[in-house]
């Protein structure tokens, strides 16, 4: 099987082939850090986290960069309103957002480039563009990219010229008469009085000023790339669908612009909103929940995860208590079968044992095609989790049927619920418990052989006690927790 990813360029899933065989380049577009992360970023974040896991899962060497903004109209007003400096007001915030990222489980990217640590390549992609004639001053100093010399521009978001008018127009409204075409955007915006009190301002050959947001990605993505390998084109770049356009259409237009490459990244992927009632999750409506909000309220991780793994990425997505409160009962019904699977009987007694463990090994190995199918058909994590619940089920009957916890079924399962990290956290807490109860069961075997029953029944009420009943059946003793 190959990986199909879906491509918002082309809209259609076709094979991925990455630039160089072996090694995938990973941009996806981080946070801005002028606040706490809200789970709706983070859902697109773990859409990012799958993926980069997946790729790495299916033998590539994989190169994760994302940034972090720490340079624009939000982190600005929001060091203003604090009275503070533009480095003091976000550094809590990204070290929040390393901490939310860790509870999250999100692996860490190779690369958390701040535009304002590149400000010098950003300078120089600014210089390469004037060079070009593709960008030029305004009368109000700002520096802007002109998309009339740029005829590729809107093949990305596919709109018409008169949305693209309207979509430029309303995130700049005040430049309109310092630019030649409503929808140029801005590349370097000439410094402001607030730029300055916050220490957001800097020298450039073309007037002092800081960087637009679009700038950032480009010069980041690029310098990075460059960097390490050599190259200029990304095999992948990811974002949440509102960033389509126009900061993806723009950091395209910036970098092709630049390299003179008919692409910026060879696929675009794009991951739907997680909605609350139906409209998006958003600070500016007020209706969102942190990471922080859930770790308080002692939610598992992985529950998110899981809850967040349960629809396509390409889906939206209503956060509800009941749904996540459904994958909270999913992850104890996984936390229960791998601490029966980590001990098991661990005997196979029969033919009956033995035809059990071949169909838990059969299962196993259903599992790994279908995992994989899944995640290979355009990150299908549906499928995927689809795939390990069949397992469950298969696995507890055959469990059931004395098959023994064989390596197979260990590795298979240990494979699928590590590429999601979805096990519950007190994993170990459950297998702590499983060892003690499988050597309880083996001393109340023992008393029971020496006769001695009265010492039987006292384990057996010594495991009730803890909540663990006990089933005696001719595959030997079964035990359920809970
Ligand atoms: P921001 O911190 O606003 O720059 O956003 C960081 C990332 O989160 C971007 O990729 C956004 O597109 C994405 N994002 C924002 N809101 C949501 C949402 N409700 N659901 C999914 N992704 C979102
Ligand atoms: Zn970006």
């Amino acid at each position: 099987m190959t990986l199909r990813l879906y491509n918002t360029m082309t809209r259609e899933v076709g094979d991925f082939v990455p630039l160089t065989p072996g090694r995938v380049s990973l941009y996806t577009c981080g946070p801005t850090i002028w606040n706490f992360a809200h789970i709706g970023n983070f859902r697109t974040f773990l859409f990012e986290d799958l993926l980069r896991r997946w790729l790495e899962a299916s033998g590539f060497d994989v190169f994760h960069i994302m940034n972090l903004t720490d340079v624009d109209d939000r982190t600005i007003q929001a060091a203003l309103k604090a009275g503070v400096t533009l480095r003091e007001h976000v550094e809590p915030y990204a070290q929040a957002f390393f901490a939310d990222r860790d509870y999250l489980r999100i692996r860490s990217a190779h690369a958390y480039p701040r535009a304002t640590q590149f400000i010098a390549p950003m300078i120089s992609l600014v210089e390469s563009l004037l060079a070009k004639g593709v960008a030029y001053r305004g009368d109000d100093g700002s520096v802007y990219f002109a998309i009339a010399r740029f005829p590729e521009y809107g093949r990305l978001s596919q709109l018409d010229q008169r949305e693209l008018r309207s979509g430029a127009s309303g995130r700049v409204s005040s430049d309109e008469y310092a630019k030649e075409d409503a929808r140029d955007f801005v590349l370097w915006k000439a410094a402001q009085p607030d730029d300055e009190a916050v220490g957001a301002a800097w020298d450039a050959p073309f007037g002092r000023g800081r960087p637009g947001w679009h700038l950032e990605c480009s010069a980041m993505a690029l310098d990075l790339v460059r960097e390490k390998w050599g190259e200029d084109v990304l095999d992948i770049h990811c974002g949440a669908v509102d960033l389509i356009f126009p900061h993806h259409e723009d950091e395209i237009a910036q970098s092709c612009a630049h390299t003179g490459k008919p692409d910026f990244a060879r696929v675009w992927m794009h991951a739907e909103f997680l909605n609350v009632r139906g409209t998006k999750m958003s600070k500016r409506f007020g209706n969102y929940t942190t990471a922080r909000d859930l770790q308080e309220d002692g939610t598992d991780a992985a529950a998110l995860r899981l809850f967040f793994f349960q629809t396509h990425y390409r889906q939206k997505l209503d956060l509800n208590d009941e749904s996540l409160g459904a994958a909270t009962s999913a992850l104890r019904r996984l936390g229960d079968f791998a601490a029966r699977l980590a001990t098991g009987p661990g005997t196979v007694s029969g033919a009956v044992g033995e035809g059990a463990t071949a169909e838990l090994e059969g299962a196993a190995k259903q599992l790994r095609e279908q995992f994989a199918a899944g995640l290979d058909d355009d990150l299908n994590a549906p499928r995927a989790l689809a795939a390990l619940f069949d397992f469950v089920t298969a696995g507890n009957r055959a469990l059931d049927r004395g098959a023994a916890a064989c390596a197979p079924a260990r590795d298979a399962f240990d494979w699928a619920t590590g590429i999601l990290d979805i096990l519950p956290t007190a994993r170990e807490a459950d297998a702590g418990l499983a060892t003690w109860v499988e050597e309880r069961i083996q001393a109340r075997k023992a008393a029971r052989q020496a006769r001695n029953f009265a010492e039987a029944d006292a384990i057996r009420d010594e495991l009730a006690a803890k909540g663990v009943t006990l089933e005696d059946g001719p595959g030997g003793t079964k035990w359920r927790a809970g």
